[in-house]
């Protein structure tokens, strides 16, 4: 009773003030009123009150907010900057929130006016438990189980707090997957490869084609991430199809915004299955550990090379089968089936020795994939001595600073280094996992609750 002589008090002082307010609180049936989910979901529901209110132009004065947890749980109270004349617009604005939050049933919205009396709808709410009879009856005659009511709520909470949890993570590593993506094609210059001042060796395509596609195919970021946090299969290699079947939509929006020329498709194989794995990551677990993605990346190409290029192949081939017939060199299939070795071994490595992404680092990341990369985008155009000499410039350009003599090879050459490029991309999106996990970064979601 204490507790809830506390909230009538926190009314009536802002009530003496000659200010209106709102208050939130739950109506958890039984003792405790509060737990650890209780709590979370408690804060969610008032964070997206906060939003809906503020988005209707009903202001709150947070600065004099109380967020208290006592016996009678959790509560938030809050007096207005609004004017008061608006008090029962703001009462319907509130029930319109309960009525439209998937949860809005265990919520409870109050607004007392200035002079601290409730503003009442008189509407009655029914029950959240058995939807039949109006919440006050089911209460008054005890017509259900305290504990079952108990049971049902906290199982409803804690389904809400982990939607809300997987929602913010799919718009994270989508956002994140696409500034890697970003910096990646806007790095200038980038020997042979399109950059923002330059097309390298390409007549069809420039930075606004890459642009274009990236803005294609970064729809679909959203939906491989929650392929991987709902994947639910034990043996990963399942996921090759789930991960190739979202691939698919994004090559044909990707040819359908470049007017069908192939930009972006090794790394919407190479990103497709980060996020997809990444997603798989953090639906069970709350940390980012390079190790384990790795092992999952592998898990999900296991065999690859053997499965699409020694045992089956293909006719027509794709440029990736011809090449793995022709010199033995698996290209991005082989980089998945292994866990990505280029990126793990030279493209992180130099990005981690700088604390921010510019584009000296970048460049130097990029240099240090090209140096060892028998990347199949310069074979396809040439032969496996042009592809050795590429490397050995590389590794010079990366050694000296001097890019020349590697951007006068490609342009003689007629060679593009794609393939170092996309695993750069990857790289980036690993380097801004790991910097951002854990810090109030980008990457900041609710911990999964067990
Ligand atoms: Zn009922």
């Amino acid at each position: 009773m204490a507790a809830r002589d506390s909230r009538s008090f926190l009314r009536k002082e802002f009530s003496d003030l000659h200010l209106p307010s709102l208050s939130l609180n739950l109506n958890v049936p039984g003792y405790p009123k509060s737990n650890e989910i209780v709590q979370r979901f408690f804060l969610h529901c008032l964070e997206d009150l906060k939003v809906y209110i503020t988005a209707r132009q009903i202001h709150l004065d947070e600065k004099k907010a109380i967020l208290q947890r006592d016996e009678a749980g959790d509560f938030y109270i809050v007096p207005f900057l609004t004017a008061h004349h608006i008090i029962p617009e703001v009462k319907q604005i509130c029930e319109d929130f309960e009525e439209n939050h998937a949860w809005g049933r265990f919520i409870d919205v109050d607004i007392t006016d200035q002079s601290g009396l409730p503003v009442s709808s008189g509407k009655s709410k029914p029950c959240f438990y058995c939807r039949e009879y109006p919440a006050v009856e089911c209460r008054r005659l005890n017509r259900h189980e305290t504990e079952d009511v108990r049971a049902f709520m906290f199982s409803e909470m804690r389904t809400y707090c982990l939607q809300q949890r997987e929602i913010t993570i799919r718009r994270q590593l989508s956002s994140l997957a696409l500034q890697s993506i970003l910096y990646e094609i806007s790095l200038t210059p980038k020997p042979g490869l399109v950059d923002k001042l330059d097309n390298g060796v390409h007549s069809d395509m420039n930075y606004q084609t890459f642009l274009n596609s990236s803005a294609a195919i970064s729809g679909y970021f959203n939906d491989l991430v929650k392929a991987g946090s709902a994947f639910g299969e034990d043996d990963l290699i399942k996921a090759l199809p789930v991960i190739r079947n979202i691939g698919l939509s994004m090559e044909k929006a990707m040819f359908d915004s470049t007017n069908q020329v192939n930009t972006q498709k090794g790394i919407i194989f190479l990103m497709g299955l980060s996020l997809f794995s990444t997603g798989y990551i953090f639906a069970n677990g709350d940390d980012f550990q390079s190790e384990k993605f790795r092992i999952i990346v592998k898990s999900i190409c296991k065999d690859l090379i053997y499965r699409e290029l020694e045992k089956s192949p293909r006719s027509p081939a794709t440029h990736g089968e011809q090449i793995y017939h022709k010199f033995k060199m698996a290209g991005a299939r082989g980089e998945a089936e292994n866990g990505f070795p280029l990126v793990f071994g030279y493209g992180l490595p130099e990005l981690l020795k700088s604390q921010e992404l510019n584009e000296k680092v970048l460049l130097r990341a990029f240099l240090a994939i090209a140096a060892n990369n028998n990347d199949t985008n310069i074979l396809y155009r040439s032969s496996a001595d042009i592809l050795d000499q590429f490397k050995a410039l590389s590794q010079t350009a990366l050694e000296t600073g001097d890019l020349i003599p590697l951007t006068e090879f490609c342009i003689k050459q007629k060679i593009s280094p794609g393939g170092s490029a996309d695993l750069l991309a990857v790289s980036i999106y690993i380097y801004l996992l790991i910097k951002q996990n854990g810090n109030n970064g980008l990457l900041n979601f609710p911990t999964l609750i067990s």
